[in-house]
């Protein structure tokens, strides 16, 4: 038996351990897996390098015809986000960043381009990818859609621990903080603010492990399409 390729789409709000499940799937079923923040992260870090003005639609314009962004895989098989040819993987993942995506990311012309290439992204299926607007924008018609929650503090928690394996040192506080105002902006914005789609399943992984997380995204997207190989 083999899985017949589909779309998974994991929305939810920020540090639920939505990338690490949608890897470790994607991993399992021999599923592409993008990390569509990635995107919206590395737009944020060309807006600050090149000290683009969020308010003047014009400079938005230009920047974003100057951004190309790829994935490749690297030796240790993880997936590493490419901005213009440069490695920014580690970079993205800063602080400085965490803080300014969520305004960046609110901007409709960052959304339109990056709704772009995702849906190209997601062309022959067989995908999974993880944000905030996949299964209301991206791909409201993906066969799976999942929605993940989980408790404030365990979330930051998680997210310190994480940083802290990357030698990223930052107090819980401000991980909560950023969390907080994270979620803030992303369900309150205009341009496709995080909604859970109404088919969506939701999955709450405040006392769940990432094992059980994945193989219960696994479970339901066997039970979704199974086609004798
Ligand atoms: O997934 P991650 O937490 O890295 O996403 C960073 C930010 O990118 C989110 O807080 C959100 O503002 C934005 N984002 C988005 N739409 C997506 C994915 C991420 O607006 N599909």
């Amino acid at each position: 038996m083999q899985i017949s390729k589909i779309v998974i789409a994991i929305d939810g709000y920020s540090a639920c351990g939505k990338s690490t499940t949608a890897r470790e799937v994607a991993r399992i079923l021999g599923y592409r897996y993008i990390d569509s923040g990635a995107m919206y992260r590395a737009v944020t870090l060309y807006f600050l390098n090149q000290h683009i003005s969020l308010t003047n639609p014009k400079e938005i314009d230009r920047a974003l015809q100057q951004i190309n962004i790829s994935f490749k895989i690297n030796a240790r098989n993880s997936t590493e986000t490419f901005l213009n040819g440069l490695c920014v993987e580690e970079e993205i993942r800063d602080m400085r960043i965490s803080d300014q995506v969520s305004p960046v990311s609110a901007i409709k012309a960052v959304r339109e381009a990056m709704v772009a290439q995702q849906r190209k992204l997601g062309k022959e299926k067989g995908i999974v990818m993880d944000g905030r607007d996949i299964g209301t924008v991206v791909f409201p018609e993906a066969e799976l859609k999942i929605f993940m929650s989980a408790d404030t503090n365990v979330r930051a928690f998680r997210r310190q621990k994480e940083l802290m394996e990357k030698n990223i040192l930052i107090n819980l506080d401000e991980v909560i903080e950023n969390i907080r105002k994270r979620d803030q902006i992303d369900t309150t914005r205009t341009e496709s603010p995080l909604r859970k789609a109404p088919d969506a399943i939701e999955l709450d992984t405040t006392y769940i492990t990432i094992e059980e997380q994945v193989d219960e995204v696994v479970r339901l997207a066997i039970a979704r399409k199974v086609t004798p190989s």
